[in-house]
C-alpha cells in the first residue's frame, strides 16, 4: 500500500505563536527574566523543516546554583510558605484557566518544537496538561496525615503529617514537552514544593511560555524556576545540587541511572519514569478491530516516542495474517506530515538523531533477519521524516526486540500456545515494565494475564492507557514511583510522625 503522504510546507503559525518564537528568550530565575549566566545559547529546531525557529538560553551551574537558591528562599521563607492550601490550589487553577486560554498557542509551539502533529498536541497533550492541573489543584486542601493509636503503655495522642519535600529539580524529556513538564509541576505545586525545572534541549520553548503563564498568574517569585540547557551540563549540575531535596526525571533509563549517581551526593529523593519496550499481546478470540486499532495507536501514536509504545506485538497464529493485513493497512493510512497541518497524523522525529538512531535499529533488525513488512523508508530529504514501520521475522535475542527503539518501528511476532504460561514469560523478558496491553473477550484470561504481567500499566482491550487519576509508573528498569493520582502528591511530600506524651 502507498503511504499517504501530504508533507509540503504546512500552514503558517498563528500571529501569537510566531510573535513568541521570534522574542528574546530568557531563563526564570526568582520571578526575573534573565540570560544565561555564561552566555551561551542553543538553537532550536523545526524537526519538519531542520530550520532554526529560536534561540534559547544555554543555562550552566551557575544558573542552576541561582535558580536553586531562588527556590529555596521561597520555599524557606517566602510568602508561599505561609499560603493556606486553598490559597495555592487556586493559583494551580488559575494556571490550567489561563493553559486553557492559550491552549491553541501551546498546541502550536509543541508541533513546530517537537514535530508532533497539531491535532494531537491540542487534543492531548495540552487538554491532558489542563485536566491535570485541575485535579492536582483539588488535592492541595485534602492532603493529610493520620492519626495513630502506639502499642506504648503510656498515654500517647500521636499523628503524621505529610509536609511539602522542598526544592524539587525536574528534567523533562522532549516527547511530549509540555505534559512531561505538567505532570511533574502541577502535583509539586500542588504540595507546596518549590520547582527548578529543566526541560529537554531539544524542546525547551513550552516549558518558557508556561513560565509566562505562571509569571501571570501571580505565584510568588522562587515557586517555579525555568532553566533550559543541556543535560550534561544544566540537567547533571540539577540532579548533583547539594540544596535540591528532591529530583524527579523522566527519560532514557540511561540517563536515569547517572541521575542516581548524581543525587548519592546529598541522598536526595528521586523519582525516575524511564524507558520501555512494552508487549502487545492479542489472543485469538480478540475483538480484531479493536486490537488493530489499539496495536496501531500503541506504536505509531506520537510516532512511537512515547516511553509506553507497544512496540513487541506478539499475535496469536490464528489471527496473525489478519492482523498484519491490518497493520500494513493502518501504517500506509495515516497522513505523514508537517505537525501543523491539521490533517497530519504522522510528524516528523524530533531529530536528524533521533532518526538516525531508528534507522540504525531498523538496519540492525535487517542484518540480524528481520523483514520489513512495510515503512522502513526516510521520507523527502527535508526534515526527518519516516514511515511507520513493521518488522516480522524478528526473535526475542535481536536488538529490535530487546531494545527501546523510540519510534514508529513495531516487531510483530505470532505465537502458538494457546497454554498462557509461554506468552506471559516472553512479554516479560525485557528490563523493562512500564506497560503492557492484551486483547481477548474472555474475562478470566484477560484478568489472569494482566495479573501476571510485570508492568506498571496493563491496558486490557486498549493499549496506551494514562489518565490524572490513575497511578503511571514503572516496574523493573522503567522506574522509580509513580505518577498521576495521589500517588504523585506522596511523591512531593515528606511523611512526619509526631507523638505527644499526654
Ligand atoms: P534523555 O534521558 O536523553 O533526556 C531526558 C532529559 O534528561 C533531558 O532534559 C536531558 O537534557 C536530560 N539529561 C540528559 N543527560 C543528563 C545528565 N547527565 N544529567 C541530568 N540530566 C540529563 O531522554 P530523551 O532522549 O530526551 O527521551 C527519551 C527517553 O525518555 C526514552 O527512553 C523514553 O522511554 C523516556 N521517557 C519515559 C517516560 C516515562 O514516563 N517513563 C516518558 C517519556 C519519555
Amino acid at each position: 500500500v502507498q503511504q499517504k503522504i501530504i508533507v509540503a510546507e504546512g500552514p503558517a503559525p498563528s500571529a501569537a505563536t510566531a510573535a513568541f518564537l521570534a522574542a528574546d528568550h530568557r531563563l526564570f530565575i526568582g520571578g526575573r527574566w534573565v540570560e544565561a549566566a555564561e552566555g551561551g545559547q542553543l538553537d532550536v529546531e523545526n524537526p519538519a523543516t531542520g530550520e532554526i525557529v529560536a534561540r534559547v538560553p544555554a543555562g550552566t551551574a551557575a544558573d542552576i546554583d541561582a535558580a536553586v537558591a531562588a527556590a529555596r528562599q521561597a520555599f524557606d521563607h517566602g510568602p508561599w510558605s505561609r499560603m493556606t492550601p486553598s490559597e495555592r490550589g487556586r493559583l494551580v487553577w488559575k494556571l490550567a484557566d489561563l493553559l486553557e486560554t492559550h491552549a491553541d498557542e501551546f498546541a502550536e509551539i509543541d508541533s513546530i518544537d517537537n514535530g508532533k502533529p497539531v491535532t494531537d498536541a491540542r487534543a492531548v497533550d495540552v487538554a491532558f496538561s489542563c485536566e491535570l492541573l485541575r485535579y492536582m489543584a483539588g488535592w492541595s486542601t485534602k492532603i493529610h496525615g493520620q492519626t495513630i493509636a502506639l502499642s506504648s503503655s503510656a498515654p500517647f495522642h500521636a499523628y503524621t503529617l505529610r509536609e511539602p519535600v522542598g526544592v524539587v529539580g525536574q528534567i523533562v524529556p522532549w516527547n511530549f514537552p509540555l505534559m512531561m513538564a505538567v505532570w511533574k509541576v502541577a502535583p509539586a505545586l500542588a504540595a507546596g514544593c518549590t520547582i527548578v525545572l529543566k526541560p529537554a534541549e531539544q524542546t525547551p520553548l513550552s516549558a518558557l511560555r508556561l513560565a509566562q503563564l505562571v509569571e501571570e498568574v501571580g505565584f510568588p517569585a522562587g515557586v517555579f524556576n525555568v532553566v533550559t540547557g543541556l543535560g550534561e551540563t544544566a540537567g547533571a549540575a540539577l540532579a548533583a545540587h547539594p540544596d535540591v531535596d528532591k529530583v524527579a526525571f523522566t527519560g532514557s533509563t540511561e540517563v536515569g541511572k547517572l541521575i542516581l549517581g548524581s543525587a548519592r551526593g546529598n541522598l536526595k529523593k528521586v523519582s525516575l519514569e524511564l524507558g520501555g519496550k512494552s508487549p502487545v499481546i492479542v489472543f485469538p478470540d480478540a475483538d480484531l478491530d479493536v486490537a488493530l486499532a489499539g496495536a496501531a495507536s500503541a506504536i505509531f501514536y506520537n510516532m512511537g516516542q512515547c516511553c509506553t509504545a507497544g512496540s513487541r506485538l506478539y499475535i496469536h497464529r490464528k489471527v496473525y495474517d489478519r492482523l498484519m493485513a491490518g497493520m500494513a493497512a493502518e501504517a500506509a493510512r495515516l497522513p505523514v506530515g508537517v505537525g501543523l497541518d491539521p490533517a497530519t497524523r504522522i510528524g516528523p522525529l524530533v531529530s536528524a538523531e533521533q532518526l538516525a538512531r531508528v534507522f540504525g535499529y531498523i538496519e540492525a533488525g535487517q542484518r540480524e533477519g528481520a523483514t520489513v513488512l512495510t515503512g522502513g523508508r526516510r521520507i523527502g530529504d527535508r526534515g526527518f521524516f519516516l514511515e511507520p514501520t513493521v518488522l516480522t521475522g524478528t526473535t526475542p535475542g535481536m536488538s529490535v526486540v530487546r531494545e527501546e527503539i523510540f519510534g514508529p518501528v513495531v516487531c510483530a511476532m505470532p505465537f502458538d500456545d494457546d497454554d498462557i504460561d509461554a506468552i506471559v514469560a516472553e512479554a516479560n523478558s525485557s528490563i523493562y515494565g512500564l506497560a503492557a496491553s492484551l486483547y481477548t473477550r474472555d474475562l478470566s484470561k484477560a484478568h489472569t494475564v494482566a495479573r501476571r504481567l510485570k508492568a506498571g500499566t496493563i491496558g486490557v482491550n486498549v493499549h496506551h492507557v494514562v489518565d490524572v487519576a490513575l497511578p503511571f509508573g514503572g516496574f523493573k528498569q522503567s522506574g522509580w514511583g509513580r505518577e498521576m493520582g495521589y500517588a504523585a502528591i506522596e511523591l512531593y511530600t515528606e511523611t512526619k510522625s509526631i507523638a505527644v506524651a499526654l
